[in-house]
């Protein structure tokens, strides 16, 4: 008999976890899981997964709009959303099943309770008043949406948490934020009809982007009919009855029906007792770990959002699977972090690999940028004004392809395939050899010949 109930003790049922537990429990360990909401975490209960259902909702505007040019004619479009409230949380309960099914089909026993740390190796279920003990405990609790605190009528305002189960579609929304998260909810709001202002402090959308792809997609939301408001933050909130009184620091005064606050994530590590165990946070209030996921107590380790590394879904998988790898398997794996594609479901979408033109700046010396600015062929028609844009970064000393950035439709998925490319080392002589597909907006990506900016050290 092992002295501990558990081999491996996950606290949190997302991305992470939940392939931790699963496969440390293939590989012949005892473990159990505990989720205080519902399993699956963040990304399929209120993340990834609803958003991109709600964005794929917000589009058919747009195609309505773009079909008169082909010869359609479009009746009268309504949209209702208690109908796609209702089926996108038909959709949820499904994957929420589906991922109770898998976890007990191998065996992790799932325990519907929030956890905290009561000893080193002891864990207190506080929704079942009773505490298990675990030789190894895996902290993959997440992230929770920030708020302004401080600011008067903070109880008014909305998150992505709560976005998802609105009663009813807003007529006027005012997100702040200038995130991926606040400019895809922009995106989905503006399309589904609503009158939507974004509010940003920044010089400009999306930080740590690349910077034409940022102003581009500045330019194409406005277009759309986003208002985007910068260098400006909330000042105050007051519900009255015809809706929520916003002031701003710049003057603004607004009237809404409801204000999302995008102003990011953080660590999700709020009452869980780290300090009783010593496990240490960073000045963010991230759990410090090494390369292997293990915090400074030898046998608490950290996976995901709570780490505060890359945040995303397949980073938070990766690392969980490593840490079963290296744990229960005898294989000692480290996650790779470079070149992790991305899309972000604005609308346009983005889709991106690599460097920006600033990191390759600050790293290299000699660059030279491939930058179109097109109209793609479905907008001929259409009568669309909208552009796409497609950026390559490369290095002009050893011509590989650092970053390649594109904005426009399905760029989401032309980056996990170009993420292939530019991991395994392409060079833009690999780009060039290789054949167009014609007619496609991604041929754009093989036949840009001459550099629109070449960067040189001694310039
Ligand atoms: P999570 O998935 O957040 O899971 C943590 C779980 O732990 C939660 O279920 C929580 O309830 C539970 N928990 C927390 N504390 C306790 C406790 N003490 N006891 C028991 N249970 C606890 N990423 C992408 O890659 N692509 C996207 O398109 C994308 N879109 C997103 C859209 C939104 C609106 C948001 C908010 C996030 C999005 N993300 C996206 C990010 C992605 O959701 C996260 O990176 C990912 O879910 C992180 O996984 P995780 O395992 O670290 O934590």
């Amino acid at each position: 008999m092992s002295e501990f109930d558990y081999d491996l003790f996950v606290i949190g049922a997302g991305s992470g976890g939940v392939r931790a537990a699963r496969m440390a429990a293939t590989y012949g360990a005892k473990v159990a899981i505990a989720e205080e909401y519902r399993v699956g975490g963040t990304c399929v209960i209120r993340g990834c997964v609803p958003k991109k259902l709600m964005v794929y909702a917000s589009k058919f505007s747009h195609e309505f709009e773009d079909a008169a040019g082909f010869g359609w004619t479009v009746g009268e479009s309504q949209f209702d959303w208690n109908t796609l409230i209702a089926n996108k949380d038909a959709e949820i309960d499904r994957l929420n099943g589906l991922y109770i099914k898998n976890l007990e089909r191998h065996n992790v026993e799932i325990i519907q309770s929030r956890a905290e740390l009561e000893a080193p190796h002891r864990i207190r279920l506080t929704g079942e008043d009773r505490s298990v003990t675990a030789r190894t405990i895996l902290i993959a609790t997440g992230g929770v949406p920030n708020l302004p605190l401080d600011l008067p009528g903070v109880e008014h305002l909305i998150t992505s948490n709560e976005v998802f189960h609105l009663d009813e579609q807003p007529k006027r929304v005012l997100i702040t934020g200038g995130g991926y998260i606040a400019l895809e909810f922009a995106g989905i709001f503006n399309g589904l009809g609503t009158e939507t202002t974004v509010l940003y402090r920044g010089e400009e959308i999306l930080r740590g982007f690349d910077d034409d792809v940022r102003a581009t997609l500045h330019e194409e939301m406005e277009k759309r009919g986003v208002r985007i408001v910068l260098h400006d933050v909330l000042t105050s909130v007051e519900k009255k009855a015809d809706g929520l009184h916003v002031t701003t620091k710049q003057g603004e005064t607004m009237v809404v029906d409801q204000i999302l606050s995008g102003i990011g994530r953080s660590p999700y590590t709020k009452g869980l007792g780290l300090e009783t165990v010593g496990v240490e946070l960073d000045s963010k209030g991230a759990i410090k770990v090494d390369a292997q996921n293990r915090t400074n107590v030898d046998h608490i380790y950290a996976v995901g959002d709570v780490t505060n590394r890359v945040n995303l879904t397949p980073v938070a998988i990766r690392e969980g699977a490593a840490l079963a790898e290296t744990l229960f398997n005898d294989n000692p794996t480290i996650v790779d972090y470079e070149n992790i594609p991305t899309a972000v479901f604005t609308q346009p979408e983005i889709g991106t690999v690599g460097m920006t033109e600033a990191e390759a700046i600050a790293t290299h010396d000699n660059l030279d940028i491939y930058l179109a600015k097109f109209r793609p062929m479905k907008n001929t028609l259409a009568g669309n004004d909208e552009k796409m844009l497609m950026k390559l970064i490369v290095d002009a000393d050893s011509d590989k392809v650092l970053g390649c950035h594109i904005l426009g439709p399905d760029s989401g998925e032309m980056s996990q395939l170009l993420g292939i490319a530019i991991k395994m080392g392409a060079t833009k002589a690999n780009f060039d050899a290789t054949m167009a597909v014609h007619p496609t907006a991604s041929e754009e990506l093989v036949t840009m010949k001459e550099p629109s900016k070449r960067i040189r050290k001694d310039d």
